[in-house]
């Protein structure tokens, strides 16, 4: 019996086929009018089908839609904090019926992906949803934008998948389903685990961070995504590097696992900080570290929003619990890594580079202090900067 929290709803609700229906749903997909997706709703459909949006199983209908963005909650009164949709242009839901099955098509890499059975087409209030999810409609919003670039009509339906991308054979045991990573988790026999989210690689206080998690939890899941990005972030093959290397010299690797996802970041802050946690529940995680800024993005947010929305659902509505964390640093008084909550120093103690500026030392070669990150990653930075 396994000790884990239960998935979102009770059960995963995995659609991507077994290996040995995908060539044969590949072939009929091939025979069908195609829809052709954006790499956020591929990313979408990548997610829905490993099982990581239980209990979704495709695209929302109008109905759920809409009671995600008045209530953050599925018409089946389970929480949800932003649609997952499929959009297309009115002049390609005109040829869409009810019950008609369509292929989707990624756009960029022209992959067929899976097969849509469509339950609906209906009309949504973009600014609103803006407003509702990112909590700005402001035009320059990484996620406002994609969201005002979508087709006018979303398309609701079921899904099944027969593809993952290249993802599996990309990253090989490191692309793992929620099935997988619990039954990982019942071997290692963890009751509880605590989920770090990154699109970074660690430096040394994502490491101290990480490990107040695996000091509370039976187990620590480091969970990087791998799907899209911004432009400027760190290219995933790059940062698995580092965190590979982390891994291996730094965490005790019996207490600490990492594997990868495949999506696209919304930039939502609060309301990703949700979806992270609830799809991090599938994935087997009792726990998950929301820290500064969670999945924010700019000015939009305000540090601790991203915990604080926690608090906005009933308990027991959401299984994976934040572990609020603030920003850890290296102190000079201290002499070791704190944290802003803990420490009594000042600023001029602290050892913080920003985004910007450590990308402009790397960029010139400069190696950033070993207290700021460990010189096994910083190597592999250096390299990276050195070959751009
Ligand atoms: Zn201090």
């Amino acid at each position: 019996m396994s000790k884990l929290v239960q998935p979102h709803g009770g059960k995963l609700t995995p659609v991507l086929l077994p290996e040995s229906e995908r060539a044969a749903a590949l072939a009929k997909a091939k025979t069908l009018p195609v829809i052709r997706t954006t790499s956020r709703e591929t990313s979408d459909l990548l997610m829905i089908g490993m099982g990581a949006f239980s209990p979704l199983t495709g695209f929302m209908d109008k109905a759920n839609y809409e009671s995600v963005v008045n209530t953050q909650h599925l018409t089946s009164g389970l929480a949800w904090p932003l649609p997952i949709t499929l959009s297309v242009t009115e002049e390609q839901a005109e040829a869409l019926t009810i019950g008609m099955e369509v292929a989707l098509v990624d756009d960029e890499t022209d992959t067929y992906c899976g097969i849509l059975t469509v339950n609906d087409k209906y009309t949504y209030d973009k600014a609103k949803e803006c407003k509702t999810v990112f909590f700005t409609d402001d035009a320059a919003h990484d996620g406002v934008i994609k969201v005002m670039a979508q087709g006018n009509i979303n398309v609701g339906g079921s899904l099944v998948t027969f593809s993952q991308l290249g993802y599996a054979t990309k990253y090989g045991d490191y692309y793992a389903t929620p099935a997988q990573t619990r039954a990982l988790f019942d071997e290692k026999g963890w009751k509880t685990v605590a989920a770090f989210q990154t699109r970074n690689p660690l430096h040394r206080s994502h490491e101290f961070l990480c490990k107040m998690g695996n000091e509370v939890c039976d187990g620590l899941f480091i969970h990087p995504i791998v799907g899209k990005l911004k432009e400027g972030d760190i290219p995933a093959e790059t940062r698995l590097e580092c965190y590979e290397v982390l891994l291996k010299n730094y965490f005790n690797e019996k207490n600490a696992v990492m594997k990868v996802y495949p999506m696209e970041m919304r930039y939502a802050g609060p309301s990703e900080a949700i979806l992270h946690a609830i799809f991090r529940q599938n994935f087997g995680c009792s726990h998950i570290l929301v820290g500064r800024d969670h999945a924010g993005v700019g000015d939009y947010y305000s540090a601790y929003q991203a915990q604080e929305i926690f608090d906005t659902y009933k308990p027991g509505e959401i299984l994976c619990q934040p572990i609020r964390v603030t920003a850890a640093m290296h102190c000079s008084k201290c002499d070791g890594m704190t944290t802003e909550k803990t420490c009594p120093h000042g600023k001029e103690d602290h050892l913080k580079i920003s985004g910007t500026k450590l990308r402009a030392m790397l960029a010139n070669g400069e190696v950033p202090p070993s207290n700021f990150s460990r010189p096994e990653v910083l190597q592999i930075l250096l390299k990276y900067y050195a070959a751009k």
